[in-house]
């Protein structure tokens, strides 16, 4: 199964990330974790490229097709082959996010940026994506306590961005309820687990 988790900077995708895999190989699932951008030896090029800039130092356009490259590289060289092989596959980010930061927030259009990305994706899509929801305020001051580093690039981005961005995942799952699933990550992380895991147990094999 392909399962991806979504939201927005400081939500706790890879505190939950981490407890999902836990859990998984605890019962003998075998995992491919991955990122994005990211993931591939071009893709964690890219990465580090775009993360060197801060929210809108890039050019829209050009941001949005170096992830989409990303994505691309990623789709063919691990995500794909990861599946064939009958692993679950537990994706930080995917299209979704490109999705709202590059279609919404940086308004390109969600509509352009899901087309693109369906391009470079081949129309692969998740069979599960949580969206860790939670509001700016609450993940901003969670991020406040981490170290900065280059993947702060959230940094520059004012709330009415950052809302934008929510707003942009919460609109995508209303659209496809049954490939979603939306949790409120401000609870506890055992809570939010706790929930990820009755969700994704229903997809496993028993
Ligand atoms: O997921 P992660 O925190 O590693 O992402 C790194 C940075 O890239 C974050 O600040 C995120 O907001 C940004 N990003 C972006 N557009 C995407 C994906 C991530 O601006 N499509
Ligand atoms: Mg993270």
């Amino acid at each position: 199964a392909f399962i991806v988790v979504e939201g927005g900077d400081g939500a706790g995708k890879t505190t939950q990330l981490d407890l999902l895999e836990s859990w998984l190989r605890s019962r003998d699932v075998d995992c491919e974790r991955t990122r994005e951008p990211g993931g591939t030896p071009v893709g964690e090029r890219i990465r580090s490229l775009v993360l060197e800039h801060g929210q809108g130092e890039v050019d829209p356009r050009t941001e949005a097709l170096l992830f989409a490259a990303s994505r691309a590289a990623h789709v063919v060289q691990r995500i794909g082959p990861a599946l064939e092989a009958g692993s679950a596959v537990l994706c930080d980010r995917y299209v979704d996010s490109s999705v709202a930061y590059q279609g919404v927030g940086r308004g390109l259009g969600a509509e352009k940026i899901a087309e693109l990305n369906g391009w470079a994706t081949t129309g692969l899509q998740a069979d599960l994506t949580i969206l860790l929801d939670v509001d700016p305020t609450v993940s901003h001051q969670r991020r406040a306590g981490r170290d900065g580093g280059p993947g702060d690039r959230m940094e520059s981005a004012d709330d009415a961005f950052r809302t934008r961005i929510r707003e942009a995942f919460l609109s995508r799952a209303a659209g496809e309820p049954e490939r979603y699933l939306v949790i409120d990550a401000a609870q506890d992380p055992d809570a939010v687990h706790r929930q990820i895991r009755a969700r994704v147990a229903a997809l496993l094999p028993a």
